[in-house]
């Protein structure tokens, strides 16, 4: 017997097979390799379900930002209404000291009386017209941040409604993937009432001691676990044995994988 070739003859009877692509392996192995596939596919499940919490944070922290932009133009856009309202104040109560002047130019007796009042005309008109202007200038930017304002409420509630969506995928993903684990837990119990106790304490110790994989395939030579070349013999041996191999580099118990379709 080869010296990488490793024979548990740990219950189970070694005389009972399975067949698969015109390959024979022992039944626990087969069992053991397929806990091995459920127990790393319950692993990715369990990556995927921390990850939703991690996603729906920034999903909410990219919505909570948007709202704080478009809560931000309200302001702006409130804070340019109340100007507004002021400088119309401002220009009626222009308007109305430059109609009483105006009035009080038929009271006066000097002509200089009548020359300094109508310097005071022309002062009151010329801030009058002022006030005029900014009002004016104030409206179109009242106009453009309404019209910018529109557009980003829109797209809030576009967002809000993406937002929402996602949340619901989210949780119906989270319920799906509770579901797979509950699956792939039950099948890893099946499984293991069909692997010898004495297999499944190897299966244990070298998962503990190899980063959480016990069972790795082996194509064209490569390790799948330690990614390291085997030897060509063994790898010959590998293919014809119905029995369990280990890598000797990653110590993992090996089986060979039939890649060709
Ligand atoms: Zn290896």
């Amino acid at each position: 017997m080869h010296q990488w070739l490793v024979h548990f003859f740990l219950g189970g009877s070694p005389g009972e097979f399975f067949e698969e692509r015109g390959r024979r392996l022992e039944k626990r192995l087969v069992y053991l390799i397929e806990l091995q596939k459920t127990e790393s596919a319950a692993g990715r499940i369990h990556v995927k379900k921390r990850n939703i919490p991690v996603q729906a944070n920034k999903l909410e922290e990219e919505f909570k930002v948007f709202c704080e932009v478009v809560e931000a133009q309200r302001e702006q856009m409130e804070s340019l209404r109340k100007r507004r309202r002021e400088k119309d104040t401002q220009l009626q109560e222009g308007q109305q000291s430059l109609k009483r002047t105006r009035e009080r130019l038929f009271e006066v007796k000097t002509n200089k009386e009548y020359q300094s009042m109508l310097k005071e005309i022309e002062i009151f008109e010329g801030k009058n017209s002022r006030m005029e202007d900014e009002v004016i200038s104030l409206l179109d930017e009242l106009d453009r941040l309404e019209a910018a304002l529109k557009d980003k409420e829109e797209e809030l509630e576009a967002r809000h409604r993406r937002y929402e969506e996602e949340k619901t995928r989210m949780e119906a993903e989270l319920n799906s993937l509770a579901g797979e684990l509950d699956g792939c837990v039950r099948k890893s119990e099946e499984l293991k009432k069909e692997i010898p106790a004495e297999l499944l304490r190897k299966y244990e110790q070298i998962k503990g001691a190899g980063r959480g994989v016990a069972v790795v395939a082996v194509w064209k030579e490569v390790c799948d676990g330690c990614h390291m070349s085997i030897p060509p013999q063994l790898y010959n041996e590998l293919q014809k044995t119905t029995a369990m191999i280990t890598c000797p580099n990653c110590n993992r118990i090996i089986y060979w994988e039939n890649r060709n379709g």
